[in-house]
């Protein structure tokens, strides 16, 4: 593919790359999500009462302080039936005790628990438009909700999301275009897995400033940010700074490969760097690619003769 070929013969702009491999792409962001990601324990529940409390508290709060506070709601008031019975000023002081912002969003809490209770008979509606009419709950959390209980969610779109749909296929900063290029990658009835995997990859590989490789990003291979070295996304205007440019020569190698498929060292360096040569000859070069190679992204093969390095698909 080629990244950042978000234009069609017709003019009219795409949120994706039009040759985008979109089952590669998903396979790689969920065999890397699915390998290690933060335990969080919403994520180990498909309990819509216990994730509608992580996304409210979760608005305010940063997730690592949210942890704590979600147990000990849920163990006070285990169920939606317990949180309706509660009396509405102690959901409000556990709030306040709690730093969890807003205590509008308690007293809204509170309501939608009665709302499941006496609407509902104590079950929650399955669809992001039934659940955005709870109180309270918005159409993201309601999508999450849906998405992450009952897998019958849309794409997530979030300033996370944005952010790696800018970076990695080029999606123009146009909300319309975020939302149509997240829906695009996810596959239908996956919102669980898909929604949790792509804003992992947003908070912990793709952040404001990137630690591309250092997370192991699964998607340097395609993307079009790190290949070219242009970092900037809708809530990043400024190119974030890093240490050296080692990044943006990694990249290189990649782009080169993926137009290439393999090259030997000799006709790979200069494509790499104007200056190839001298101190940044052949054994920096191998110094990089060898680097890759323990990444997982190209494989190096030497006949004595010659060394050629290629990408792995
Ligand atoms: S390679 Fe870097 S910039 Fe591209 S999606 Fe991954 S973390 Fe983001």
């Amino acid at each position: 593919m080629t990244a950042g070929d978000s234009s069609e013969p017709d003019g009219r702009v795409k949120p994706l790359p039009a040759d985008v491999d979109l089952d590669a792409v998903r396979d790689a962001l969920i065999s890397w999500y699915e390998a290690d990601h933060r335990a969080f324990p919403w994520r180990r529940t498909d309990d819509p009462y216990e994730i509608l409390v992580s996304e409210v508290m979760s608005q305010q709060t940063q997730l690592d302080r949210v942890v704590s506070a979600w147990e000990a709601f849920c163990e006070r008031w285990p169920t939606v039936e317990e949180l309706a019975d509660a009396d509405r000023a102690e959901v409000v002081a556990f709030w306040t005790d709690h730093s969890l912002g807003y205590n509008n969003r308690a007293k809204y809490l509170h309501e939608a628990a009665n709302q499941v209770v006496d609407d509902y008979g104590g079950e929650f509606p399955e669809s992001p438009e039934a659940l955005s009419e709870l109180m309270g709950v918005g159409p993201y959390t309601a999508n999450a909700v849906a998405s992450f209980a009952f897998n019958s969610g849309n794409a997530v779109v979030d300033t996370n999301v944005k952010r790696v749909c800018h970076r990695a296929f080029a999606t123009p900063d146009d909300d319309r275009l975020f939302e149509e290029a997240a829906q695009t990658l996810m596959l239908e009835g996956e919102s669980s897995v898909w929604n949790n995997a792509i804003m992992e990859l947003g908070g912990v590989a793709c952040g404001k400033k990137p630690r591309c490789d250092e997370a192991g990003c699964p998607w340097r291979e395609w993307c079009h940010a790190y290949q070219t070295g242009d970092f900037t996304a809708p809530d990043v205007p400024e190119q974030p700074t890093f240490e050296g440019s080692r990044r943006q020569f990694r990249g290189r190698v990649v782009r080169a490969l993926s137009e290439f498929d393999e090259l030997p060292l000799a006709k790979l360096g200069p494509r790499v760097r104007v200056d190839y040569g001298g101190e940044h000859g052949e054994a920096w070069l191998r110094e990089l690619a060898a680097d890759l190679d323990d990444d997982g992204l190209v494989a190096i093969d030497d006949d004595g003769e010659e060394t050629v390095v290629r990408l792995r698909r």
